[in-house]
């Protein structure tokens, strides 16, 4: 495993961070046992990085990888937008995760100097949690070139979290070749950068050579968060870090996984889901939620919207 100082922060991380959405409720679900057996698989392996958010309830998982490996460098991301807010969900984390810090702090999906605006008091908040050194490094996370480009302008932001893979899914405002190009800007800022959906939620891993290819060719990036629900999921992203290259049999067990969003039958036609998906990726029809699945970048957030629990990505 290669190892990277995250910017400034004076935080060392792993090639490749564990993203944990993926083994939770809102996409696999898998119980805290097999949850755990996923993770405790890529510590093993040398990944010192695990990402997280508020929404993703994933922290009893992250808790018990912590009684192994304590220093574990964990991110999470919050919504908050003022003291209140900030304070809930920063207390949460330390709570759930069973640790009186955290490394990285992060707002979650921001869009550009507007929602940083709009989060300003929270984001204060947390640079005098780093000072108290509660919080190690603060953030942003982003599918938006826009708030790449004005995170990499400030000063007191430390981490940025940007989309990117070869096919450019997911970026909401521009293309691939802009997001390459924020994204080296916040690079050069020193910011540390770890980046998301790089296999676009699972959508890519038909074509892992060339997105695994892309993304480790891409020379500005500290780090690289994939979801992962499955021990040969693991073996597969660490091998393939290490040494170019995977096996056959593990190429063709990737190409097996399909990852989906799946919309039941008793869906009530509500729209609630259809709001949050900042993808643009659902709507409705025939009085159902429909999905576009060119759009979807399989992030499971819409399904925490809906009361009827008729959507999950599977
Ligand atoms: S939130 Fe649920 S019930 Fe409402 S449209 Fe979406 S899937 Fe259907
Ligand atoms: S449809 Fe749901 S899973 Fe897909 S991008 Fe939108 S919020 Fe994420």
């Amino acid at each position: 495993m290669k190892y990277f100082e995250l910017g400034n922060t004076g935080i060392t991380v792993s090639r490749i961070c564990f993203g944990s959405l993926t083994i939770g409720p809102l996409q696999r679900n898998l119980s805290l046992e097999e949850g755990c057996h996923v993770l405790n698989r890529a510590m093993d392996l040398g990944v010192n990085f695990i990402d997280t958010a508020d929404l993703y309830q994933t922290y009893p998982y992250i808790r018990q990888a912590l009684k192994r490996k304590p220093d574990l460098v964990v991110s999470s991301k919050s919504y908050a937008y003022d003291n209140k807010t900030a304070q809930e969900t920063l207390e949460r984390a330390l709570k759930g995760i069973g640790r009186d810090y955290i490394d990285l702090f992060l707002l979650h999906e921001q869009e550009g100097s507007l929602t940083l605006k709009g989060h300003e008091e929270a984001l204060q908040f947390f640079i005098r949690q780093k000072e108290k050194g509660v919080i190690r490094a603060v953030g942003i996370s982003t599918h938006f070139v826009a708030a790449v480009q004005a995170a990499a302008k400030r000063a007191d932001i430390d981490v940025i979290h940007p989309i990117l893979n070869f096919r450019g899914t997911g970026i909401v405002d521009g293309s691939r070749k802009e997001m390459e190009q924020a994204v080296a800007q916040a690079w050069h800022a020193n910011k540390g950068i770890y980046i998301m959906k790089a296999l676009g939620g699972g959508h890519l891993l038909k074509n892992y050579e060339q997105a695994m290819n892309y993304i480790l060719g891409f020379p500005y990036a500290h780090s690289v968060a994939i979801g992962m629900q499955r021990v040969e999921e693991v073996d597969a992203n660490v091998e393939y870090i290490t040494s170019g290259s995977i096996s056959q049999k593990l190429s063709s067990q990737l190409k097996g996984y399909k990852r989906e969003l799946i919309i039941e039958f008793y869906c009530k036609g509500c729209g609630s889901c259809v709001k949050r998906c900042g993808q643009g990726a659902l709507f409705l029809k025939d009085g159902r939620a429909q999905v576009d699945s060119e759009k979807c970048v399989l992030c499971g957030y819409c399904g925490t919207q809906c009361r009827e629990l008729a959507i999950k990505v599977i």
